[in-house]
């Protein structure tokens, strides 16, 4: 195989690998390389909702049909039917991509990191990596941009977490309902809350997660997680048995101004974690379908990637939460409480009609909501 591709993605990470996987199932012969630099240790689950069964139900490592949300103000039950809660190994979805790689006839992986890109010749890229260079007509990069984390404009909150995989001695899950989001312990006046997957009645995924523009002390999780178990779970025997941190961007920042002819950035890079609630698993699924249905079409490859009007819900939505981020339990125990699961996994998904979504804004006016929406306007 030469050095000379179609296609260079820089990442085989979450959008990497979608991308990667559509593209070789929508044309085999296309001379495809990934270049990715990561250890394959690194471990994440990701956590999607999705109809029924789906695409990838053949690495699940557990499907919930239940959930529950809870403040102080009550608990509420979500059953998500037709909807299903499902959770991934990061590890088994880029494995996948990967052995999807190393099939093709005409595409490749390479294990090194990208150093530099030159962008001069009009026709031809070239990519400089720590094993050698190649030359490819379009870059599709998951580099973030240095200028994401120097900009003071956007609204960006952080959502950042620690979670403990716990086993415990007796029976203390509900195998079938997971924790969207229990505010009954919090870091006073933020938008913290736990978090938690149980994959059978002995094991869980308990996470303490924060949506807020500082960051925490890695002690402080720690403490929250401890109370949660002790307080909230009642579990006195247990041990931990995996951990997980993470920090996902949520922002208005306006990533497109990174692309440029021939290299366009993907991923967080590009905007496509859903901004108001962090996820990105199958928002990206969806962006890759889009970005190669394009791409394979001769259109313009960011055709109908995003919609100004989810856009616009996006940032009031972080606008409260950064400027009242007391009120996070608040504004969420109301989304909730008035709006069924489906119609919110819908709106979250960017599936719903201009109507479903002004009754879901209407659910939770208030006056504070009304002056972000407008500020997201201006
Ligand atoms: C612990 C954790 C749990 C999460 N849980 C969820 C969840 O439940 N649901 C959900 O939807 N999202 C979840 N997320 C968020 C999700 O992982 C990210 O939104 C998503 O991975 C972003 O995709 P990406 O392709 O932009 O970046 P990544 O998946 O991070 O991939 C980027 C890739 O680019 C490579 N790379 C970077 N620079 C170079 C270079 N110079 N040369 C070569 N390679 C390079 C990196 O090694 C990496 O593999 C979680 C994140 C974490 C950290």
């Amino acid at each position: 195989m030469d050095d000379y591709f179609d296609i260079a993605i820089i990442g085989l990470g979450c959008a990497g690998s979608h991308i990667a996987i559509e593209l070789l199932k929508q044309n085999p012969d296309i001379k495809l390389v990934v270049i990715d630099n990561a250890p394959s240790i690194l471990h994440k689950k990701w956590s999607f909702w999705e109809k029924g069964i789906g695409k990838w139900d053949h690495m699940i490592l557990k499907k919930w049909n239940h959930g529950v949300f809870k403040t102080d103000q009550g608990s509420i039950e979500l059953d998500l039917y037709p909807y299903v809660y499902k959770t991934i190994n990061s590890v088994d979805f880029i494995a996948f991509a990967k052995a999807e790689l190393q099939q093709s006839n005409h595409s490749t992986f390479i294990n090194a990191t990208v150093t530099n890109v030159d962008e001069k010749n009009e026709e031809i890229k070239i990519i400089n990596h720590t094993n050698g260079t190649i030359h490819t007509k379009l870059i599709l990069d998951s580099r973030i941009d240095d200028q994401f984390f120097k900009d003071q404009k956007a609204i960006t909150l952080q959502q950042h977490f620690k979670g403990w995989t716990i086993e415990t001695v007796d029976d203390h899950f509900t195998p079938d309902c997971f924790t969207m989001m229990d505010y009954s312990l919090r870091d006073s006046d933020t938008t913290s809350f736990t978090y938690i997957l149980p994959y059978n009645s002995r094991k869980a995924l308990v996470e303490f997660t924060y949506f807020s523009t500082e960051l925490v002390e890695d002690n402080i999780y720690d403490d929250y997680l401890k109370r949660y178990i002790d307080e909230h779970l009642k579990i006195k025997d247990y041990k931990i048995v995996e951990i997980e941190k993470g920090i996902i961007p949520m922002t208005t920042y306006n990533f497109d101004r990174h692309h440029s002819q021939h290299i366009y950035k993907i991923g967080t890079a590009g905007g496509w974690v859903k901004p108001s609630t962090g996820y990105s698993f199958k928002m990206t699924e969806k962006k890759a379908a889009t970005l190669v249905h394009n791409y394979l079409n001769g259109l313009p490859l960011l055709t109908d990637l995003f919609t100004k009007r989810f856009s616009i819900y996006d940032s009031s939505m972080l606008s409260v939460l950064r400027d009242f981020n007391d009120d996070g339990p608040t504004f969420f125990h109301r989304l909730y409480d008035n709006n069924d699961i489906q119609k919110l996994f819908k709106f979250l998904d960017e599936e719903t009609s201009l109507a479903e979504e002004i009754s879901i804004m209407q659910s939770m006016t208030s006056l504070r909501m009304i002056k972000a929406f407008f500020k997201s306007l201006s």
